[in-house]
């Protein structure tokens, strides 16, 4: 017998819980499907490092930071450089996300329970004019409790939710076909797939054991993006990056598969800004993997020096935390697909971070004794410190001559110059000789340390990199990382989603990853950074509530 029920989501990440908590909050029935087993509940976002953007917060205010909606809007528009016909949605989607962000976020989620960390990290930081890309002031607010305290109220809104039968959960289930008559969706089918009590984030069996078709009044798609499946990366890569890299490792676990959004399209909805992405380039494998090519994102503060394959330094502003895809696209440029890291142990100390919650289990634990470290500590925090012994592209030495030697071995060429690489480290270490100097990355240095989180948890006090009484020297060779699609299905501002004749398809909504994070790329080319999970948050519910209102 086929199921009915007013709303179906497809997706239990962040972007589907958000809506399907709206959905029975509003007194409606609604069932979430995912192919996935129950312990992934959350998707992409319980591993997240649970970073949001906010702006003029109260937390921002206590630590000095000046912003405004106006700040905020220009800094949007000049990273995103909107400049299709298809921008329509995504800039409208761009006003009102940042609206959101300067207003009722932050209260929305507290009121919820949600906590921030109190000292604001500041990414994305541009290097251009003030109208150019970058953030103007530090926004980055990380969850107290990282991704799994972000994804903690909407599970337990949706439990509740469970409890009193206005929500269910159908997990293992994949959604193979939207169902569709006279243009509209009416539902869902799918395979059932075998159970599989694998590890959260682990690849589970796609071994199929019966089928499922589920009937509603409104569908909503909230199936994530395409960050897993590298085939798919590499077809839609911009030609404006260079050639797709030949080496690449997975920011995503491999249920980010993008399958959903072809089976969409085949639906008729209008897929937009497809080659559109957002990759790092700072991605280091992971020693202790869960999911296929597993690879972390370093969250670099601004010290550490940067070369190319060929050992030239990047130019300014391509400083670490300025502009990833400035550097991606530098970096493709060279011909070669990694990059690499030139540092001291007094800079590992203090600015690598690791993105994800695994890596943080003192913000993501809520341990302040733990937290606290970060700015006391004698050594780099804990996770830092295991990839610097175990990672396969970490190198510690001593002696400059020996550091170049293992990172040609480490390549496997004989790309880099000791006499080079000396020479550029050397010139830049005579710049610290006075307050005030020209390297732009000097500079920069001492711009970060006048902002109080950065001289607290962030920027290592400047000193020589060839200085021994700071070794040892490190190098990290830094690969390219898949993460974020910043295309997906145009919608209008109740993430109703259109079809190829521009037309609204009756039934159809879609949030989170597979919308763009809001009209089918809500962040144009570039991101501020910690608009992801906004963009879910905010495109989920409008997604929830303008279901919920339109089954009646
Ligand atoms: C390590 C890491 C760190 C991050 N840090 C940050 C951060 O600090 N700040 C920030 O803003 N963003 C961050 N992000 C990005 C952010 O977490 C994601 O973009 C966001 O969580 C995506 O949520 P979603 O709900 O759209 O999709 P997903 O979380 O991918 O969820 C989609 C769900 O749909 C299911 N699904 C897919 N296809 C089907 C189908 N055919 N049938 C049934 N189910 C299907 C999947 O199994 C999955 O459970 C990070 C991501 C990672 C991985």
């Amino acid at each position: 017998m086929t199921e009915v029920t007013d709303v179906i989501v497809v997706g239990a990440g962040l972007a589907g819980l958000v809506a399907a908590t709206e959905i029975a909050d509003a007194g409606k029935r609604v069932i979430v499907v995912d192919q996935e087993g129950e312990q992934s509940l959350g998707g992409q976002a319980f591993w997240s490092f649970g970073g949001l953007f906010l702006v003029d917060s109260p937390e921002q205010r206590r630590l000095g930071i000046k912003d405004s909606f106006d700040l905020a809007l220009q800094d949007w528009m000049g990273t995103a450089g909107f400049d299709r016909d298809d921008d329509h949605w995504p800039k409208r989607w761009a006003e009102a996300y940042v609206a959101f962000a300067a207003g009722e976020k932050r209260d929305w989620l507290r009121a919820m329970g949600h906590r921030i960390f109190p000292v604001i990290g500041w990414a994305e930081r541009g290097g251009y004019d003030a109208m150019g890309h970058g953030n103007s002031v530090p926004r980055f607010h990380v969850t107290w409790g990282t991704g799994p305290g972000l994804v903690e109220p909407f599970e337990r809104r949706a439990r509740e939710a469970q409890g009193s039968g206005r929500l269910t959960f159908r997990f293992r289930h994949r959604v193979d076909t939207l169902v569709m008559s006279n243009g509209s969706v009416e539902g869902v089918s799918g395979s059932v797939l075998e159970p599989d009590h694998v590890e959260r984030g682990k690849s589970s069996s796609r071994k199929v054991i019966g089928d499922f078709t589920l009937r509603a009044s409104a569908v909503i798609v909230a199936s994530g993006g395409i960050g897993g499946n590298h085939e798919l990366v590499r077809q839609n890569w911009p030609t404006r990056l260079g050639t797709p890299p030949k080496f690449m490792i997975s920011g995503v676990p491999e249920h980010v598969d993008g399958r959903m959004i072809g089976i969409t399209e085949a639906a008729g909805a209008r897929l937009i800004n497809r080659d559109r992405m957002w990759h790092y380039v700072e991605g280091i494998r992971n020693w202790n993997p869960i999911w296929p090519r597993h690879g972390i994102r370093i969250l670099p503060g601004p010290s550490s020096m940067w070369f190319d394959a060929t050992g030239k330094r990047l130019p300014a502003p391509l400083f670490p935390g300025s502009d990833t895809l400035g550097q991606l696209h530098y970096i493709m440029g060279t011909g070669h697909d990694y990059s690499w890291f030139i540092l001291t142990q007094s800079i590992i100390k203090k600015e690598f971070a690791l993105s994800g919650s695994e890596q943080n289990p003192d913000l993501t634990g809520k341990s302040w004794r733990m937290t606290i470290k970060r700015a006391t500590n004698k050594g780099a925090p804990a996770p830092v410190e295991a990839f610097k012994q175990n990672g396969a592209d970490f190198i510690v030495r001593n002696d400059l001559a020996d550091l170049i030697g293992a990172m040609n071995a480490l390549a496997g060429n004989d790309l880099l110059r000791l006499d080079h690489i000396k020479a550029q480290i050397e010139a830049r270490d005579r710049e610290l000789t006075n307050p005030y100097v020209k390297d732009a990355q000097v500079m920069n240095l001492h711009n970060a340390r006048r902002y109080i989180g950065d001289r607290l948890i962030r920027t290592a006090r400047p000193h020589r990199i060839l200085d021994p009484e700071h070794g040892p020297l490190i190098a990290v060779k830094l690969n390219i990382l898949t993460r974020k699609t910043l295309g997906g299905f145009e919608t209008d501002l109740d993430s109703r989603v259109f079809g190829t004749n521009r037309e609204i398809i009756r039934g159809l909504y879609a949030a989170g990853e597979a919308a763009g994070f809001g009209g089918g790329g809500v962040h144009g080319y570039r991101s501020l950074e910690g608009t992801f999970l906004g963009g879910c948050l905010f495109s989920g519910r409008n997604a929830g509530r303008a279901a919920a209102k339109a089954v009646g």
